[in-house]
């Protein structure tokens, strides 16, 4: 009998190594031969750690689970799939999860993330084997065909970026993955690292042979040390499998991965800052052009991309650039793994295609507040998005929609926050993330954010409210004109989207005046 306890950091904060020990021991106490396997994350956060037990019908799923209850779980004969107060039936008839449309994460948390032989009976490298076989310029003429856009948040066309790669004269070149997954409320890179480590490994190799790269660099953030460990372990075995390394398959591509942890700044996600940081520098945002893409890692040719954009790749391959088209709305194509935290019943993950709302997200599948209270506000697309009221929640998910409401979906994450929000405070935190994340190269952003901070303690001190209020848009403009990059560029989407949606918050009664 196998049984799952998820190995995914989000399972382990809440105790899955307990409960998976738990487990091995009351089965010998019980002398019972069971295996567990341990996992990636199935995306339901709120029902971690999850059990799940195979039975003759599929994968039966308990949670969350605490070593406490693992005696009565044996007792009402989970083993065989039966009913127990933590069960919710089949795991794959959970409607958080059937009602997904999983192609990047289909088999996140079905799989063993270490077992090659797990991988490959899933589906894993029949995109790569093909991609062995192809002429380049037809990988990427597909993955252009696929509509796929870069899921780092700026939505650029990846078949754009590979083909300036591919077009350029060989020589050394490289393949660079962006993992530093730092927007708050983002999980959705760390949830496939941990979960399904092959799948970026064979995006990147598909990447390496479309460009005519030799080697790949994974940018992990430092906070990530369980995703680190999963991906050294996995890339030594993609190598002994012969799927990375010299001749691969027997073939004449080559290509070696390795992976590099930051060290904690927000803006090495920014991918010229990132690059200064794998090479050993500080990260610091570099004038553009030249791009990344003609003078990138080492001032050589490179693609860059972030964890879901490679990890779209293998199946676009696999099945065609048009069957992941078929997904989404307009211009944007395929599936986006929207990952909905904060102030919210049912937090997760949620792989969805393009055109689904904000409402649905957080209704539907969040079920509401965690508080019960109603919801306010959500910021989507991580610290430099908007916070949206409540009269856009109906707003598809695409980027042009989005960006007509003066928003973004950027990497798909979606925090909520409840009618309690004092939207002042959260402008504020908004342009003070600024000041503290800013690489400081320059004005606009560096001195910009910190004037912007005091503007916001006058007008919620009520001090000249009307003039500062003014002055705060007047600073805003001068920052999203005037910055070299989206750190400093996009901090008035918060702000701005915070003054203009919810302007009552900054015009009430200070509680400080008499
Ligand atoms: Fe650095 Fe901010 Fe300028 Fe970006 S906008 S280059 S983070 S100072």
């Amino acid at each position: 009998i196998k049984i799952f306890v998820p190995r995914d950091a989000a399972a382990l904060s809440v105790g899955a190594d307990e409960v998976a020990a738990a487990i091995a021991s009351e089965a010998k106490k019980r002398k019972l031969q069971v295996e567990i396997v341990r996992n990636g994350s199935r995306g339901m956060l709120y029902l971690e750690p999850l059990v799940e037990v195979t039975t003759a019908n599929g994968r039966v799923a308990y949670g969350p689970v605490a070593p406490s209850d693992v005696a009565s779980l044996f007792d009402a004969g989970f083993l065989e799939g039966k009913a127990h107060a933590l069960g919710h039936g089949l795991t794959e008839e959970i409607p958080y999860f059937k009602n997904q449309e999983r192609l990047t994460f289909a088999r996140c948390g079905i799989t063993d993330p270490l077992s090659i032989e797990d991988y490959r009976s899933h589906g894993g490298f029949v995109g790569l084997a093909k991609a062995l076989q192809m002429k380049p310029i037809d990988i990427v003429t597909e993955v252009t065909t696929s509509g796929l856009r870069g899921r780092g948040g700026a939505g650029f066309p990846t078949g754009i970026k590979w083909k300036t790669v591919h077009d350029l004269p060989a020589g050394e070149k490289y393949v660079a993955c962006n993992a530093d997954e730092g927007d708050s409320g983002t999980f959705a890179d760390r949830m496939l690292m941990e979960g399904d480590p092959f799948c970026l490994i064979e995006g990147m190799t598909i990447a390496a042979i479309a460009g005519g790269a030799q080697k790949g660099y994974i940018y992990v953030r430092s906070e990530y040390p369980h995703s680190v460990h999963v991906l050294r372990e996995a890339i030594e075995i993609a190598r002994r499998a012969n799927w990375l390394g010299d001749n691969i398959q027997g073939t004449k591509h080559s290509f070696d991965l390795f992976v590099r942890m930051g060290a904690g700044a927000y803006i090495c996600g920014e991918e010229t800052s990132m690059l200064e940081s794998i090479e050993g520098k500080r990260g610091i945002v570099r004038y553009k052009p030249p791009i990344p893409a003609i003078e990138g890692l080492f001032g050589k040719p490179t693609i860059i991309n972030n964890v879901m954009s490679f990890a779209a790749v293998p199946i676009i391959i696999d099945k065609g650039g048009e069957f992941y088209r078929d997904y989404g709305v307009g211009r944007s194509r395929g599936t986006l793994a929207f990952q909905i935290a904060g102030n919210i019943k049912q937090g997760g993950l949620v792989e969805k295609a393009f055109g689904v709302t904000t409402r649905q997200l957080i209704e539907d599948w969040g079920g509401g507040t965690a508080t019960g209270r109603p919801v306010r506000a959500v910021q989507v697309g991580g610290p430099l998005g908007a916070y949206i009221p409540e009269s856009k929640f109906d707003v598809p998910m695409d980027y042009e929609e989005f960006a007509k409401v003066d928003a973004m979906v950027g990497h798909g994450g979606l925090v909520v926050f409840d009618d309690t929000v004092d939207m002042a405070k959260q402008a504020r935190f908004a342009m003070e993330f600024c000041t503290i994340e800013s690489c400081g190269k320059c004005t606009p952003c560096r001195i910009g954010s910190t004037r912007g901070v005091e503007v916001i303690d006058k007008i919620i001190d009520d001090i000249d409210r009307t003039k500062n209020l003014a002055l705060l848009e007047d600073l805003c403009v001068t920052m999203a004109d005037g910055s070299l990059c989206a750190m400093g560029g996009l901090t008035p989407f918060p702000v701005m989207s915070a003054v203009r949606g919810f302007p009552e918050d900054f015009h009430k009664p200070s509680p400080n005046k008499f």
